[in-house]
């Protein structure tokens, strides 16, 4: 299977000489094309500081990260705006949706700054509208649609470039039970459907217990792998918990 996403002995510090914190203490892993991986671990194990790192918002202290063979640790500073936009999709907890931008315009971003053609923009946004079941509200303000279209527009806007990997931190961290199994099918169906590669921070069992495979970070380290193979999604819920159980109970982040 095509790697997508190498991460190879990448560490991070933070501060000087005299007060340095590890936040990744030599990682490697990899996601391979159409996996949807899931990150867990407890609040300041390092899964935003590697998500930012990936997503090339943040440097490493050394090693490497490649998306499909290419390492963005060795891509010119000027350039990596564009590589993020071409490469990489988002998907963030509060959706950040531009206010004053339509439905459609929210969608289309990426493209538009990557000045495509209007024709290829609309055939493109009209698409992927159908494929998520909000062709009808592309005209529309943010204000004026649901919690739910919301959080389809947010997905349509993430995979509007055909990214190679899609980055999710949080998705369902702000929202209710019932909203949150909504959005993780969603991301759910992106990966099985449209076979989109996921790399996806999250505190929550259940919202895990939808991915293929599961890394347990603690202390900027990889502690513990579980994949889902065979198992059904209760099954793989229940063993998620006993992980999350030996790493101390709650992952949840302390905001
Ligand atoms: P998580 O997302 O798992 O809660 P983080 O990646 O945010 O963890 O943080 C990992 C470690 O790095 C923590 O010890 C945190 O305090 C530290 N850290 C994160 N960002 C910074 C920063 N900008 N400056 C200094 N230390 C940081
Ligand atoms: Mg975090």
């Amino acid at each position: 299977m095509e790697k997508i996403l190498e991460v190879k002995n990448v560490e991070k510090y933070y501060g000087n000489n005299g007060n340095v914190v590890k936040a990744i203490d030599d990682m490697s892993f990899e996601v391979l094309k159409g996996e949807f991986v899931g990150i867990m671990g407890p609040s300041g194990s390092g899964k935003t500081t590697l998500l930012n790192t990936i997503s090339t918002i943040d440097e490493v202290s050394a090693g490497h990260i490649l998306i499909e063979g290419n390492d963005l640790t060795q891509v010119d500073q000027k350039k990596i705006a564009k590589f993020r936009r071409e490469n990489l999709g988002f998907v963030f907890q509060d959706f950040n949706l531009l206010d004053t931008l339509t439905i459609h315009e929210n969608i289309a971003l990426a493209l538009t700054i990557n000045r495509h053609k209007k024709s290829e923009i609309d055939n493109r946004v009209k698409q992927i509208a159908v494929e998520l079941g909000i062709e009808d509200i592309l005209k529309k303000y943010p204000y004026e649609v649901s919690g739910g279209q919301k959080q389809r527009c947010a997905c349509a806007r993430a995979l509007i470039t055909n990214p190679k990997l899609i980055l999710a931190d949080e998705p369902t961290g702000a929202l209710d039970s019932r909203s949150a199994q909504m959005l993780i099918e969603m991301i759910s169906q992106l990966n099985k459907a449209l076979g989109a590669t996921i790399l996806m921070v999250t505190h929550d069992s259940f919202t895990a217990s939808y991915c293929d495979r599961i890394l347990f970070i603690n202390d900027g380290r990889i502690f513990t792998e579980l994949i889902k193979g065979d198992n059904n999604r209760k099954q793989f819920f229940n063993q998620i918990l006993d992980v999350v159980a030996l790493l101390g109970g709650d992952l949840r982040d302390v905001r």
